[in-house]
């Protein structure tokens, strides 16, 4: 590996803090960030945009090399139960959520260009949600919206 950067060292430092923050928000919900757990969440953290689950076992060999499927899945399955981070369906992947273990409503803006995801968080469109599946007598547990489309960055007006 390279020299680390004076960048990478803020950002490193700032995963670090917030790996923190993730190990005190599982033990208010009586939880262990175990040491794997910490390992899978701060390479979610450090990764430029989502990660699937494979790419994530990959990352994870660098450091344990007898990580094996089910380890990664596991610490994944307990990272979604404690909301420090999100599964992208339709790109079945997983990204960090800067909410850390609060629970909210979530809105995913998945750009097609460039493939950045942004979170957004608007309580209209999930209550509106919310109170349309109401109206057909449905209990809604659980609405991750994932929009697709083109990011400010990326967008190419035509015409004129
Ligand atoms: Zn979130
Ligand atoms: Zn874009």
């Amino acid at each position: 590996m390279a020299a680390p950067l004076p960048t990478n060292a803020k950002r490193r430092r700032a995963v670090a803090a917030e790996l923190d923050r993730a190990a005190d928000a599982c033990a208010r919900q009586g939880a262990l960030l175990t040491e794997l757990r910490r390992s899978v969440l701060g390479l979610i953290l450090e990764a430029e945009g989502p990660l699937t689950a494979y790419r994530l076992l990959d990352r994870l060999r660098e450091t344990r090399k007898r990580a094996v499927p089910p380890t990664v899945y596991r610490a994944l399955d307990f990272l979604l139960e404690h909301r420090l981070i999100h599964k992208l369906e339709r790109l079945n992947a997983f990204v960090s959520c800067a909410e850390t273990g609060r629970e909210h409503p979530v809105q995913f803006l998945i750009c097609r260009q460039c493939g950045g995801v942004t979170e957004i968080e608007d309580r209209a469109a999930a209550n509106a949600l919310e109170h349309a599946a109401e109206r057909q007598g449905f209990h809604p547990r659980n609405a991750v919206v994932e929009i697709e489309g083109t990011c400010a960055a990326c967008f190419q007006p035509t015409g004129t």
